[in-house]
């Protein structure tokens, strides 16, 4: 890492707990390749104390901040401003310094477009299976209408967190795509045609790795491609039963990995090249052990 010295820019993740996140590999992977005098730093922030921490950092004259669970909904309140998108999806992760305080935006979601680019993963009228209906499911959920996919199914344990989402993005989206449905009827799931299924429920998380949210074979012979938000293991249940049904199965780091680097864009206004990101993203995979 270059030295630090008086001129040193400072980024930052908030959130708890913040001691596992990859995120200060992906950042000051990036400002050494650059030659960019910033340091990017986890600060872990207690319940009750998010406000203070975002108007510290901003007193403190913090170049932009990252945040995460459980703060990306809340700290919308201690905004100046808000992109658009982040403002409809309601959940921001990236701060980014203005001259009156900080503006909102959320890359989760284009970072994990961009991923799925980069695996020539195609979005745009296709048929799609969410499963989950959480904070990162509904993030998908806008992602996919957006992109243009034709059926979005949104399969999840409790339907009626499933129906809030699906009505939330096709009425804010003007569409009539997201069709949600409980987990246990995945059985009726229309048609002949394979899908594509993204993977946005906890389920199969370190350290619970043999678990996935449906195990019956006959729902992944229905999948042609698996896409897992979950990158710890980074070849998980869901992953392991999409590859034995005879499909392509992905996990979640490069989501990791360009939602940051969109959050290092909008903080530096520029342009990551493909080259550097996939410098990080070997060392984001070295961090982790992964070795494919
Ligand atoms: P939430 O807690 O908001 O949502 C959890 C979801 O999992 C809900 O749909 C919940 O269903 C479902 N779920 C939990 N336990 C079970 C169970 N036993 N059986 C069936 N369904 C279950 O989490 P997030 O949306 O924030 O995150 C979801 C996953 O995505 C996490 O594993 C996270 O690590 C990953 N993620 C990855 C990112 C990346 O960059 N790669 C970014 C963001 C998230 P119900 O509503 O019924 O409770």
């Amino acid at each position: 890492m270059r030295q630090i010295d008086g001129y040193t820019k400072t980024c930052g993740l908030i959130g708890n707990p913040v001691e596992h996140t990859m995120s200060p590999v992906i950042h000051n992977t990036l400002a050494q390749r650059e030659g960019r005098n910033l340091v990017y730093v986890p600060l872990r922030v207690e319940k009750g104390g998010l406000k203070a921490a975002v108007e510290g950092a901003y007193a403190l004259n913090m170049f932009g901040l990252n945040v995460t669970v459980p703060y990306k909904s809340e700290v919308i309140d201690s905004l100046t401003g808000i992109d658009e998108m982040a403002q409809k999806i309601g959940a921001v992760n990236t701060l980014v310094r203005t001259e009156t305080g900080f503006r909102g935006y959320n890359t989760d979601m284009m970072g994990l477009y961009r991923a799925m680019c980069s695996e020539n993963i195609v979005i745009e009228g296709e048929d799609i299976i969410i499963l989950g209906a959480g904070g990162a499911a509904r993030a998908v959920a806008y992602m996919c209408a957006i992109k243009g996919a034709g059926s979005v199914y949104l399969l999840n344990r409790t339907l009626h967190k499933a129906e809030l989402v699906a009505s939330e993005v096709n009425q804010v989206l003007g569409v009539d795509i997201i069709k949600p449905m409980k987990i246990a009827d995945y059985d009726k799931l229309p048609g002949e045609k394979k899908y594509l299924a993204i993977q946005a429920t906890s389920v199969g998380l370190y350290p619970d790795v043999e678990d996935a949210v449906i195990t019956d074979k006959d729902f992944y012979e229905k999948i042609h491609t698996g896409f897992d938000l979950i990158y710890k293991p980074a070849n998980t249940k869901f992953m392991m039963l999409v590859k034995e049904a005879g499909g392509q199965a992905f996990h979640g780091l490069k989501m990791l990995l360009y939602q940051g680097v969109i959050a290092y864009e909008l903080w530096n206004n520029i342009t990551v090249e493909e080259e550097d990101a996939l410098l990080v993203y070997g060392k984001m995979k070295e961090a982790m052990g992964i070795e494919e």
